[in-house]
This record gives structure tokens, C-alpha cells and sequence, in this order.
């Protein structure tokens, strides 16, 4: 589905906006600037002229009044429990084989494992494979002799609105991706 980019008036993403959501936030006068060429229409009514009402949204709306919102917004958003942002952060390559694999082949490797007091945070997990994972065990990389092929680490905001994006359209990725750190792996 088609997804707009919610921004505060400063230009900082908040969230991902519905078709429904930003048509809203146009019609109601909220919108305080956009990029990009309407990507959404919605007809309404027909007036007394008998001339339809119409609503556009850009792929990309900063909202008056946002800045509440987006400080909410965490400046590392959390892991979470689904794995789709972490593989997708990892690229879908096994951090100990360096093989690429499908999503079902994948699974959420501790770095430090979660018995051993290892936290279940961004800077703790990697992607690893089915067979990796298992042969690693309850062991660190260096007691298994299983040296990590890249280093984990927590997204930043645009970094995760590029991660949980479907479908992004290219002004959306243009936006987002030139506001990304030097060091991160979504760059190119
Ligand atoms: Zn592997």
C-alpha cells in the first residue's frame, strides 16, 4: 500500500501516514508544506455548481503543529519482536557465514546470548542463519570461533523510516536517504 511521509514543520519524520490520514490533514488545512507531486487524489461532493470537490496529498507533507508529535517520536526508535527491520538492516546476509539468505532462513542472533545476561537491543542482535545460529549456541563469537563479518548497530530515524517503509516512492527515499549518517549501510 501507498504511504505518505509525515514530517514536522522542521522537516523530521514522524511517521507513515495513510492515504486516508494525509488526505485528512490536506483537507483540514494542516499540510504547512510539501514535496513532490500529488500521489493521492480523493473526489468528495459536488458543490452547488456541480463541480466535484478534490483532495491531493504529495508523497512527502510536513504538518502544522507536528513538533509535539515528532519530539515524541524516539531518536532511535526500539528493535521491536518482528525481525523484518533487522534483516532488513543486515541485508539479509548471515553475520557469521556471510552467505545471503530468504527471511525464513533467518533467524535473530544475540551477539552476547540472552542467557548469559545479553540484552535484546539494536546493538546486541544480528541476522544470522538457521545453521549459524545453532552451531554458535550459548557461546560469544570468539568462544565459538565464529568472528562477526559486520558489527551491529541502532538505526537512526531516517535510517528506520527507510527500514519500515513498503513500497517507498522515490521522493520519500530521496528525502530520507540524504539526510543519512556517512557510516550507514543503507547508504548507495
Ligand atoms: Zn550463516
Amino acid at each position: 500500500m501507498l504511504l505518505i511521509l509525515g514530517l514536522d514543520i522542521a522537516g523530521q519524520p514522524f511517521r507513515w501516514l495513510s492515504p486516508e490520514e494525509a488526505v485528512s490533514y490536506n483537507a483540514t488545512g494542516k499540510v504547512a508544506w510539501s514535496i513532490g507531486e500529488p500521489v493521492v487524489i480523493f473526489h468528495g461532493g459536488y458543490n452547488r455548481a456541480g463541480v466535484q470537490s478534490i483532495v491531493e496529498s504529495a508523497p512527502i507533507i510536513a504538518i502544522a503543529r507536528s513538533d509535539i508529535m515528532a519530539a515524541k517520536a524516539l531518536a532511535y526508535p526500539p528493535l521491536g519482536d518482528r525481525n523484518d527491520l533487522l534483516f532488513k538492516r543486515d541485508r539479509h546476509v548471515c553475520a557469521f557465514c556471510g552467505e545471503s539468505f530468504g527471511r525464513d532462513k533467518l533467524t535473530r542472533d544475540h551477539i552476547l546470548p540472552r542467557s548469559r545476561g545479553g540484552r535484546d537491543g539494536w546493538m546486541n542482535v544480528v541476522a544470522a542463519c538457521r545453521f549459524c545460529n545453532h552451531r554458535k549456541g550459548a557461546k560469544t563469537p570468539e568462544e565459538a570461533g565464529m568472528p562477526l563479518r559486520y558489527l551491529p548497530y541502532a538505526p537512526c530515524r531516517y535510517e528506520h523510516f527507510l527500514l519500515s517503509g513498503r513500497n517507498i516512492l522515490t521522493d520519500q527515499m530521496d528525502y530520507l536517504t540524504a539526510m543519512l549518517p556517512a557510516h550507514s549501510r543503507l547508504n548507495g
